[in-house]
């Protein structure tokens, strides 16, 4: 029988948590919190995954409903390199979780456990969707794909797009709306689905694995310089970035 949201939020409160500025982060190596999301006990809106980095917390700062959406997130994963930083204020080592690995390890369990519940895809451009199954499927030949569609739909087709979807009771539903449209997508449709679906907003994880777009080179990600490579990629994201950034470095130093 499916436990409730409040018993699960207590079985999870039980591992290992930090906060960073009020948000709660859930610490550990990629692999323990993958198994910890696919064993999590089912609940009602199933288990919802965010990456938390800077932009997205002084988002959730200006927007308390969005707050709220990552605050009560199931997963709240070290994604940004601010969120690591901050830890180690704290004196906790935590290496990065990105969201595309964490997602990455998802397929791959599902792929390796020929779980016949599949994965349901939502998001990014009708040309990366197009390509974006067989990429998948090429790379974890037994991933059941349960649904996928585009990130380009109009407002009277995202219900029936919803019911659709629900409907192939997926076991993973990942969700590259960018933030925070698809946090609030999960927020918002989470309820339609069975108890131990996994959530998990990618950002723009389908263009990565459909190779429209490059990850860092490894040394950087290593370095935990990845965001430095997107702004070289994508120029534009340093204005928008760049004042959150500066706020939260401040909110973290003042304590
Ligand atoms: N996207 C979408 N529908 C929209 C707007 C964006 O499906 O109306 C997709 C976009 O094509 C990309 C992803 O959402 O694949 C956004 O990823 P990105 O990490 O660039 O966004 P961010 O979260 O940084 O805003």
């Amino acid at each position: 029988m499916p436990v409730s949201i409040q018993e699960n939020k207590e079985a999870l409160e039980t591992s290992k948590t930090a906060t960073v500025l009020d948000y709660p982060i859930r610490l550990g190596s990629l692999n323990d919190l993958v198994d910890a999301a696919f064993h999590a006990p089912p609940q009602a809106g199933g288990i919802h995954v965010v990456t938390l980095n800077p932009e997205m917390i002084i988002k959730g700062e200006e927007s308390p409903e969005f707050g709220d959406i990552l605050k009560n997130a199931d997963f709240p994963l070290p994604d940004g390199a601010g969120v690591i930083w901050a830890l180690k204020r704290q004196g906790i080592q935590q290496a990065r979780i990105p969201g595309i690995e964490f997602a990455t390890a998802l397929l791959e369990t599902l792929h390796q456990t020929q779980c016949p519940r599949g994965v349901a895809l939502l998001g990014a451009k009708p040309e990366v969707m197009g390509l974006l199954p067989m990429a998948l499927l090429k790379r974890f030949p037994n991933l059941s794909l349960a649904f996928a569609h585009d990130g380009f739909f109009r407002n009277e087709d995202l219900v029936p797009i919803v019911e659709e979807m629900a409907s192939t009771k997926p076991r993973l539903v990942l969700v590259a709306l960018g933030v925070p449209r698809q946090e609030q997508w999960i927020k918002a449709f989470r309820n339609r689905f069975t108890e131990d679906t996994i959530f998990v907003g990618v950002g723009g994880s389908f263009d990565v694995w459909t190779g429209q777009i490059q990850r860092a080179p490894k040394l950087m990600q290593a370095l935990n310089l990845e965001w430095l490579w997107r702004f070289t990629l994508e120029p534009w994201r340093i204005q928008r970035s760049m004042q959150p950034l500066l706020q939260y470095v401040w909110k973290v130093l003042k304590g």
